[in-house]
């Protein structure tokens, strides 16, 4: 027999399921004030805004935790709406759902409750899901949904007077499997309205927030990682920005700058006098300074005026490039050419009086031994010439980007080195020559006319460059596949601020010593293109006064080297070319 509820013991029973509503939703309300105040402080951002992708997250995370807790729900998930894709995408961090369920999960938002609720802007309750005909059935297979509470996500802005002027909808939230009695309630929808609404700014503002933030970073990163120097200054004449280059520039130190006076970081009177010009309104100017500390360079500086919100000037920038070495490469092919010039004709005057002389002499005034020694002088012109002009070819081809091709034999270094030497001696007889060449020297695979180019630059630089005579020693000696050949003089020296510059094109060093030889500064650039041309390398050691060593260094196999061949041969000759990269980087430009 069942028990008869009396009216007595209903009206009992109903009074108190009533007090425990009552509870719940005094609960419920102190919870949702309490979630408020707290979502408030941080959209507003009084205590701290959110400004990183890191302090979003843990926020989000503790907002979702919070609403899994008071709606007693197992899940929980924000999903925004991506315009370029026209996608309502599931959010990280979610709870109750893995990071493989989040990556996963997106609805078109025409699709589904999610679509259903961004496009109407209303909240819907699915008691459920498996059965709803609205809902998506992958996704609530996927991700084990029951029950469903999905919100708009909705961002209002309002005016000084609270009035809502735009309502923008980013998203939905949907709250999954409550787990009571297992259906969301409409006290559940008031809640989460509020929540979300709260959630939304706070998301909507952060994300602007980190992204200006970003663009920011990266607009200095930019700005430090320039070779020009950016200076930004305010109409007060105070440096609102200098970026490293800047700063390099100026020989102002990283920390300083920023929020001074121009007047006390830059000491520079012409670059005061262009950003005052440009302040005082006159237009964008373009002019080239010399500054003569911390070093001597030369800048090319351009002033634009920057214009705040009501078009008065708020300041100036300028940016500085460094022309220094575009200057010095200029002056030195335009000092390239007249010597060019000079080197050509030297030797053409010469050749064209010999000549002459002997043409006139109709008498035979000259003797046969006199005669001989006039043709030996016309030959070792002719050879001078030769030299000059192959010289400027292969600067040509290496200017132009060209592979300086190399045609591989089987060479007797030994012998070459006798040669060259042989043929320089014609030009002095001042200097005394020693060959030192290491007992059973193995044979090298080289182009041999290119070593003997590199030989006779070297060679003739030793004979030019120690003008009081003295001895030139050439060494060449084999280690672990290598050869090394050094050409040794006991001349002039090359001072040590130049060392590093030697190898550059048209670079001569600027000594009353140096200049008083005429060259035309390629011959070591061309030197360290044919080196690197067979995969060597180049060096020097010089004491001042005493004297220099250049050293070069090849593989004694590059066709073994380059192809895996065991040998190229004697008579195996291959076309090779220099390594891939062209002229050397380390060149001005
Ligand atoms: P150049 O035609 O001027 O000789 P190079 O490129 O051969 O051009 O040499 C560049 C500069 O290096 C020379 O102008 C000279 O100042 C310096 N130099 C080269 N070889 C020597 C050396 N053996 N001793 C001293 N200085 C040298």
């Amino acid at each position: 027999m069942t028990e008869q509820a009396t009216p007595g013991r209903q009206e009992e029973e109903i009074q108190e399921e009533l007090e425990r509503l009552r509870a719940r939703i005094a609960e419920l309300q102190e919870a949702k004030r309490q979630l408020e105040a707290e979502l408030r402080d941080t959209s507003s951002g009084a205590p701290a805004p959110i400004t990183t992708a890191a302090e979003l997250d843990a926020t989000l995370r503790w907002f979702l935790r919070r609403v899994g807790m008071i709606l007693q729900a197992e899940k929980a998930v924000l999903m925004l709406y991506e315009p370029e894709t026209g996608e309502l995408v599931a959010q990280s961090p979610a709870l109750g759902l893995t990071q493989d369920e989040v990556e996963i999960f997106r609805v078109r938002a025409t699709q589904g409750i999610s679509g259903q609720v961004f496009r109407e802007g209303r909240p819907i309750i699915t008691d459920d899901a498996t059965s709803d005909p609205r809902t998506v059935k992958e996704n609530v297979a996927l991700l084990n949904v029951r029950n469903v509470l999905t919100v708009p996500l909705v961002v209002e802005r309002k005016d000084a007077e609270g009035m809502v002027v735009e309502r923008n909808n980013i998203g939905v939230f949907h709250v999954f499997n409550k787990r009571a009695n297992g259906r969301f309630a409409e006290e559940d929808v008031t809640l989460i309205i509020a929540l979300a609404k709260s959630a939304a700014s706070v998301i909507s503002s952060a994300k602007l927030y980190i992204a200006v933030a970003d663009e920011k970073r990266e607009l200095e990163r930019t700005l430090q990682g320039m070779l020009a120097g950016v200076l930004v200054v305010d109409s007060d004449g105070h440096i609102r920005l200098m970026n490293s280059a800047a700063k390099h520039m100026f020989g102002v130190s990283a920390d300083d700058g920023t929020g001074k006076p121009l007047s006390q970081v830059i000491r520079d009177e012409e670059v005061h006098e262009l950003i005052r010009s440009c302040l005082s309104g006159n237009a964008e100017a373009s002019a080239e300074l010399s500054v003569a500390s911390p070093e001597e360079r030369i800048f090319q500086v351009q002033t634009a005026m920057l214009r705040g919100d009501n078009d008065d000037i708020s300041g100036v920038v300028a940016t500085f490039n460094d022309i220094t070495e575009l200057r010095s490469v200029e002056r030195m092919k335009s000092e390239f050419v007249s010597t060019v010039s000079h080197e050509l004709r030297t030797p053409l005057t010469s050749i064209k009086g010999f000549i002459r002389t002997l043409l006139d002499d109709t008498e035979g005034y000259y003797d046969r031994v006199t005669q001989t020694e006039f043709y030996r002088i016309i030959d070792t012109e002719c050879d001078r010439l030769v030299r000059l002009i192959s010289d400027l070819l292969n600067l040509s081809r290496i200017e132009s980007g060209r592979a300086l091709d190399l045609v591989l034999t089987s060479v007797d270094l030994g012998e070459v080195v006798n040669q060259v030497i042989d043929s320089q001696r014609s030009y002095t007889n001042r200097h005394e020559f020693e060959i030192i060449l290491q007992d059973d020297l193995p044979r090298i695979v080289v182009d041999r006319d290119k070593v003997d180019q590199i030989l006779t630059n070297l060679l003739s630089n030793a004979i030019k460059y120690s003008p009081d005579g003295g001895t030139i020693t050439v060494r060449v000696q084999e280690a672990d596949g290598k050869m090394a050949v050094s050409v040794t003089d006991e001349g002039i020296g090359i001072p040590e601020e130049h060392i590093g510059r030697l190898f550059t094109r048209f670079h001569r060093v600027d000594s009353r010593d140096s200049r008083k030889q005429y060259g035309t500064g390629i011959g070591l650039y061309l030197v360290k293109h044919l080196v690197e041309a067979h995969h060597g390398e180049v060096s020097v050691e010089s004491k001042l006064g005493k004297g220099s060593t250049f050293t070069f260094v090849l593989p004694t196999d590059l066709s073994r080297e380059q192809s895996g061949l065991e040998s190229a041969g004697e008579s195996a000759a291959a076309s090779t070319a220099e390594p891939a990269g062209g002229p050397a980087a380390d060149e001005p430009s």
